[in-house]
C-alpha cells in the first residue's frame, strides 16, 4: 500500500518530540509521502528545514487566511524565491468567511497575490476554502489559476459546490472529518471526484480521525482515512491508496523516494 499526505504540518511546535517516532509508524502503515505546509512568513523557513531533513517530505509555502494581515503583503516579493529552493505547492492559502479578523478586506489581497505567483511559478494551490467558494471562484476569473491547479484541501461541500472547481482541474483533498461516515453530501463529492480528482490528507496536528480522536493528530492517520474513503468509496483500501498517491505525484510532481 502506498500513501501520500497531500496537506499536513509535520514541522508544526505541537509535533516536535513527537514526529520522528509517529513519522516511523506512519512509513510502517505504507505513507512514503507527506506535504508539510507553512502558514506565515515565519514559518516558511521552519517548513523548509523540515523537508530537507525528512525523506518523503516536501514543502509548500503560503500565508494562511487566519494569519495574514495587511504588512504582509510586500512579505510575499520574497515568496518566489523560497519556492524556487524546491518547494512543491503554494499554500496553504485561501479564503475563509467564517472569520470576522482578518476581514475579507485583508485576506484577498494576499490570496490574489498568491495565485498569481503560483501561476507565475508553475506551482499548484494547496488551497483552505470555507464558506468561500463564490469568492475563490470571482478571485480566479481575475487571476487565474495555474496549471494543474492543485487541491481544496478538507473539501466538506456539496458537489454543487465542488462542480466548478472540478471544472477547473483542482483535487478534492479529504481528511479526518470523512471518518466520520455520516455524510452523504461528503460521499457523494468523493464519488463525484474519483479516480482522478481526490486525494487524501491528516492536516495533522490538526482534525484528528474517529479512531484516534486524541490531539495532536499524527500522521499515521492517514489510514483511517484511507480506510473511510474505500468504505464510501467501495473500493479496496489498497485501491484508494495508490489512486490518491497517483494524483498526488502527478499534480505536486514530487519525486517519492
Ligand atoms: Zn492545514
Amino acid at each position: 500500500m502506498r500513501l501520500v499526505d497531500a496537506h499536513c504540518h509535520l514541522h508544526a511546535e505541537e509535533l516536535a518530540g513527537v514526529i520522528e517516532s509517529a513519522l516511523e509508524r506512519a512509513r510502517s502503515r505504507g505513507c512514503t509521502g507527506w506535504i508539510t505546509c507553512a502558514v506565515t512568513a515565519e514559518d516558511w523557513e521552519a517548513a523548509e528545514r523540515f523537508a530537507a531533513s525528512h525523506p518523503g517530505v516536501f514543502a509548500a509555502a503560503g500565508i494562511h487566511p487566519w494569519y495574514g494581515r495587511t504588512e504582509d503583503l510586500p512579505r510575499l516579493e520574497r515568496l518566489p524565491e523560497v519556492l524556487s529552493r524546491g518547494m512543491v505547492a503554494v499554500g496553504e492559502c485561501g479564503l475563509d468567511t467564517r472569520i470576522a479578523d482578518p476581514p475579507m478586506e485583508t485576506q484577498l489581497p494576499l490570496f490574489r497575490r498568491q495565485v498569481a505567483i503560483a501561476r507565475e511559478m508553475g506551482l499548484p494551490l494547496n488551497l483552505h476554502c470555507r464558506g468561500a467558494w463564490a469568492e475563490l471562484l470571482a478571485v480566479f476569473r481575475r487571476e487565474p489559476p495555474p496549471d494543474p491547479p492543485g487541491i481544496l484541501h478538507n473539501f466538506n461541500g456539496s458537489v454543487e459546490a465542488a462542480a466548478p472547481f472540478l471544472d477547473y482541474g483542482f483535487c478534492l483533498s479529504f481528511g479526518g472529518v470523512i471518518t466520520r461516515r455520516n455524510s452523504r453530501k461528503l460521499a457523494a463529492v468523493l464519488r463525484r471526484a474519483w479516480p482522478d480528482h481526490v486525494m487524501l490528507e491528516t492536516d495533522a496536528p490538526d482534525l484528528p480521525p474517529v479512531e484516534a480522536p486524541e490531539k495532536p493528530n499524527l500522521p499515521e492517520n492517514i489510514c483511517y482515512v484511507a480506510r473511510a474513503a474505500a468504505e464510501l468509496l467501495e473500493e479496496s483500501p489498497e485501491t484508494v491508496a495508490e489512486q490518491t498517491a497517483r494524483n498526488a505525484v502527478r499534480v505536486f510532481r514530487l519525486r517519492l523516494p
